[in-house]
């Protein structure tokens, strides 16, 4: 008998839903997310602007001074800035706009697991390059992947999620160079590396830059994202997006982040930076734990014993990570995400007594 799943596409019944552990722990270091809270005066400051708008009327269709506060923030110009709900929202428009049956975006495994699913969904082919056996970028076998199959799509996440590894701004200008198609970067934790594409937008039209305010800036749960490129390609992937994506309250909050980055999210950044390090060479002290180095809040660690056993463990102790062991090339590994000091020493005590009792 027919059944109405059926009309599913194939290769999107074949997908595992891309999803994540429910748990809710006092210390929760399972999703890159900033350990503190957006400042209170952010939060101020936009719930007094967001009272001062009429809450009936739609927002503008688009949101040019959001632009233009994103330009002048990033260093790029307004008519090639597109804001989005959550920079998921932009990969997938990109990609809606990009791929089909026949179309083939090249990635670097491990990475951001979104990537494969959407253009899989598009019914896209993903070809995929592995990572040096250390964990970085394999920049010659990219280029060369590139310049032999000229995929429709390049993605390149720096800081890569999960493993924290950069693309150095010479490597990057290189597969621009070869690629006819375009190469995407999310830049989703750039804050934390200080190392940024936008100075290669002007010289490569088929660059694109994604960035979110759901990391550094501390306001994952309002969903905002945006997207640098050349405005005509800007313009484009506008199409796949539908009118009024981001709504009023959490385009206000990301304006009032970006006003108040400076002062009062940017010594949270350095702090968040200062703490890496420190858990890095905490990590690296203890036996059976060997942490891979990390431009990012996060990082990954290749463990003695089995990474599953690792986070039940933790999560006993009320401390939430993730068990990435099921990623290409991780089958030894958790990432933790950076805590707060105190959250930090207690994750660096609960591992001592786990990995000294097994
Ligand atoms: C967290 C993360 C994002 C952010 O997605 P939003 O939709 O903006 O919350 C994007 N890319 C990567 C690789 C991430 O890890």
């Amino acid at each position: 008998m027919a059944s109405p799943l059926d009309t599913v596409k194939p290769q999107v019944r074949a997908l595992r839903a891309y999803s994540l552990v429910a748990e809710r722990t006092r210390v929760k270091l399972n999703q890159n997310e900033n350990p503190w809270d957006v400042p209170v005066e952010i939060k101020q400051e936009t719930v007094r602007r967001i009272n001062e708008r009429a809450w009936s009327r739609y927002p503008d269709f688009t949101p040019l001074q959001f632009h233009e506060t994103l330009a002048e923030f990033s260093g790029w110009k307004p008519e090639g800035v597109l804001a989005g709900n959550g920079s998921n929202e932009l990969i997938q428009a990109v990609l809606m706009v990009t791929v089909g049956p026949g179309k083939r975006v090249l990635i670097s495994e491990p990475t951001f697991a979104l990537y494969r699913q959407i253009t899989t969904v598009l019914g896209g082919e993903v070809l995929s390059v592995p990572l040096t056996p250390e964990l970085t970028y394999d920049a010659e076998a990219l280029l060369s992947a590139i310049k032999t199959t000229q995929p429709d799509v390049t993605i390149v996440c720096s800081p890569n999620n999960p493993t924290g590894c950069v693309m150095e701004a010479s490597d990057l200008a290189k597969l621009l160079e070869a690629s006819s198609g375009l190469v995407v970067v999310d830049e989703a934790y750039f804050e934390f590396s200080g190392q940024t594409a936008v100075p290669l937008l002007s010289r490569h039209p088929n660059l694109i830059v994604l960035r979110t305010f759901s990391k550094a800036m501390a306001l994952a749960a309002l969903r905002v994202g945006y997207l640098l490129g050349d405005p005509d390609l800007v313009r484009e992937v506008g199409k796949a997006l539908l009118p009024y994506n981001l709504n009023a309250l959490s385009q206000t909050a990301a304006e009032v982040a970006l006003e108040m980055f400076a002062s009062n999210l940017a010594p949270l950044v350095q702090k968040i930076c200062s703490e890496r390090d420190r858990l890095y060479a905490e990590l690296q002290n203890m036996p059976g734990l060997i942490p891979v180095r990390s431009r990012a809040n996060f990082m990954v660690v290749r463990s003695q014993l089995e990474p599953r056993r690792v986070f039940d463990e933790l999560l006993r102790r009320d401390i939430l990570i993730r068990d990435v062991s099921k990623y290409p090339m991780l089958q030894e590994c958790f990432r933790v995400s950076v805590g707060t000091p105190e959250e930090n020493d207690l994750l660096i005590a609960s591992l001592r007594e786990i990995l000294g009792a097994s």
